[in-house]
């Protein structure tokens, strides 16, 4: 097995893309304004407003946790507080950057199938408490497609809707994998987000194809107010940003993050269909994006490791979760497969 052969731990293990490489170089043909004052900035943030039919404050930062937790520090004031799910990548995977970010903006958990929140669990928290004591809610956090692989429909993004309406709460979309989702089901972006009460959506470009590079999209413009500032103190103003917005452009203009996210998606089908064929091998949550959850006996899980397979084992004991992304081949899922059969045999 090649040092570099193509993994199952994330999407973040692949490479660049060949369409956000191409616009990359393109970019390094000779200089540009600094900061974002470039062509392919100006460009990139068009397409943004012209991919999801609406005139929206678009600004680049170098990684998720930067983007969520700077989004949800514009949403919230210190003594405001964010519900999310209780696998949230902002609760359990950024080191208490959202907190740290706002000041002290509380995350309150809450439980839920398949790692999404319903309008009953956001319900539920807004109304136990509602004296001075408690941090008032203010933001709810959805993750699209979820950190269990799932996705929330159109119909449960209005239903929670509605509570944030209800009780003025402010939407949060952590889009690591949102091209996944609009890849999944047969909805516009603008219908996965603005439409359905999203006030800032984070689109992640690193898991999409991209080196690094994400998306913080505000609909809501009043929200994006000296937001520039608040990028630029927490260091994540690019002073070379067409190194982002370019390659952020090649996927857009060529329709590489649709296709990309098709890929992974299918290439996790087809994994998922393959272990469902195999006695020994319990699927854990619906697959609907590019991620398969499994539940494998231990001893498998040891064979694979020894063959130098990569994967995360961190949902409960003897959960894997295997990661497709748009460099995931069939020659690789086969001798996956392969692996894990021999390995229960
Ligand atoms: C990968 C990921 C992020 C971003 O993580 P960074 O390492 O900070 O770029 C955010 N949310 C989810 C759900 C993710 O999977």
């Amino acid at each position: 097995m090649s040092i570099n052969a193509e993994q199952f731990a994330s999407d973040n293990y692949s490479g660049i893309c060949p369409e956000a490489l191409e616009y990359m170089l393109q970019a390094n043909l000779g200089s540009a304004p600094a900061y974002g004052n470039d062509i392919w900035t100006q460009k990139a943030t068009d397409y943004f407003r012209e991919l999801f039919e609406i005139d929206c404050e678009v600004f680049f930062v170098f990684n998720g946790t930067a983007a969520n937790s700077l989004s949800l520090a514009a949403l919230c004031q210190s003594y405001h507080s964010v519900i999310c799910h209780e696998t949230a990548h902002i609760e359990t995977d950024e080191c208490g950057a959202p907190e740290f970010a706002s000041n002290g903006s509380k995350l309150l958990i809450a439980p839920g199938a398949n790692g999404k929140l319903t309008a009953q669990s956001v319900e539920a928290i807004v109304t136990k408490r509602s004296d001075i004591h408690f941090p008032k809610p203010k933001v709810i956090s959805l993750t699209q497609s979820t950190e269990l692989g799932t996705i929330y429909s159109v119909a449960e993004l209005l239903a929670i809707k509605e509570i944030a309406n209800k009780y003025q709460l402010k939407i949060h979309m952590d889009g690591a994998r949102f091209a996944n989702a609009v890849a999944a089901i047969n909805q516009t972006p603008a219908e996965l987000s603005w439409k359905s009460g999203v006030d800032v959506l984070c689109f992640c470009g690193t898991k999409n194809g991209m080196a690094l590079g994400e998306a913080i999209i505000f609909f809501n413009k009043a929200l994006a107010e000296d937001f520039d500032y608040r990028c630029k103190q927490a260091g994540q103003l690019a002073s070379k940003m067409r190194f982002i917005s370019a390659p952020w452009l090649g996927l857009l203009e060529t329709g590489a993050w649709l296709k990309n996210a098709q890929h992974a998606n299918q290439c996790a089908a087809y994994l998922e269909n393959k272990l469902l064929q195999i006695d020994g091998v319990e699927i854990m949550f619906p697959r609907e994006a590019n991620a398969v959850f499994v539940k494998l006996p231990d001893r498998v899980i040891h064979s694979l490791k020894a063959k130098n397979w990569q994967f995360y084992t961190f949902i409960g004991v003897g959960g894997v979760r295997f990661m497709c992304s748009w460099a995931t081949t069939q020659a690789r899922l086969d001798e996956l497969i392969k692996d894990i059969q021999t390995a229960l045999a």
